[in-house]
């Protein structure tokens, strides 16, 4: 390469580059020990992120956010928060954060887990699986089929914690969490909670506070001051394309009237669980009555030709928020 045209080169990389409009996507302000699918972000790195957000960016409601790139005059700094489920560290870690540097959020709840006593079964899934120190030889009848766990002695990766799903599973119960897990995603709910009773007499269960769905009460309280916004997730937080056309309209449109029961404002959003949705999905989510919807397919908001029913967000890594691509740039 021609020495003028390297220079040229290590020059455009050094300079600043533009700052693109971004949607964040949280789940958890938490410590989480078993997290294998990255949803947690530490309550000091948390607020390490919102102040950034604040300092570097434009934050604003997602509301605003779709209504500025309808009419064309998004900034191109602009930011906005997005927390997803329903988890109770939501109110208590992560509310006070907002509200000390002023930075609005939207919450997509899924709606059938509101004052459920035990955690999302995920996660429950994933402390009771892969914080289990016991030696397990047995076979578990699954509705219809039989599961089985079988391990031995807790191995230290397993006591270590910090295993993601992104890695290759190592262990015995790295593998059986990811098995049981796809079978419980591809689950009815009520299926879901014969298998869950069935694991809870098996491996105890497990206690989280602060990971559990928050109450009616909790969200009222979350949404009192009008910093936070209510989007809809579904009722039961399923697949949606597994499910028939009706069933899938059933959980768009339950969830759409419980957040307008819970709701200060108007709920105008939505976001498909898993991000997983088809032409079909998308067209009944319009037509249910909301007026845009995030994905978790990542990437910036094309301010030019967005796609407003599957709005790209980021999923923040509990990491400093410089480290991620293109954030830095502002
Ligand atoms: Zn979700």
């Amino acid at each position: 390469m021609p020495v003028t045209r390297l220079i040229s080169r290590m020059r455009a990389a050094m300079r600043p580059r533009r700052p693109r409009p971004v949607i964040l996507m949280y789940h958890r302000v938490a410590v989480a020990r078993h997290d294998p699918w990255g949803l947690a972000v530490d309550p000091e790195r948390f607020e390490e992120q919102i102040a950034y957000v604040k300092q570097h960016r434009t934050p604003m409601s997602m509301d605003e956010l779709v209504d500025r790139l309808r009419s064309k005059t998004l900034p191109a700094n602009a930011i906005a928060v997005t927390f997803d489920d329903g988890y109770r560290d939501n109110l208590v870690n992560a509310k006070p954060v907002l509200a000390r540097h002023g930075v609005p959020a939207t919450l997509f709840l899924a709606t059938g887990f509101i004052n459920q006593n035990t955690p999302f079964w995920w996660d429950e899934l994933a402390t009771m699986i892969l914080a289990s120190t016991q030696a397990i030889r047995d076979q578990q009848i699954w509705p219809g089929e039989a599961v089985t766990l079988d391990w031995g002695e807790a191995e230290r990766s397993d006591i270590a914690g910090g295993w993601r799903v992104s890695d290759e599973p190592r262990t015995a119960r790295q593998n059986a969490y990811l098995a049981i897990w796809r079978k419980l995603q591809h689950a009815t709910a009520e299926d879901r909670d014969v298998a869950m009773n069935t694991l809870r007499r098996h491996l105890g269960t497990a206690q989280d506070p602060l990971g559990k769905p928050m109450s009616s009460d909790e969200i009222r309280a979350l949404l009192s001051d009008g910093l936070v916004e209510l989007g809809a997730h579904t009722v039961t937080h399923p697949a949606l394309t597994l499910l028939s056309r009706l069933e899938s309209r059933r959980e768009i449109e339950g969830s759409g009237h419980r957040c307008r029961e819970l709701a200060t404002k108007c709920v105008n959003g939505f976001a498909y669980p898993y991000g997983d949705m088809s032409l079909e999905v998308r067209s009944d989510v319009a037509s249910l009555g909301f007026s845009w919807a995030c994905s978790t397919k990542g990437g910036f908001v094309d301010g030019k030709q967005p796609d407003i029913y599957a709005l790209p967000r980021v999923a923040v890594p509990n990491a400093p928020i410089g480290t991620l691509v293109g954030l830095a740039t502002a």
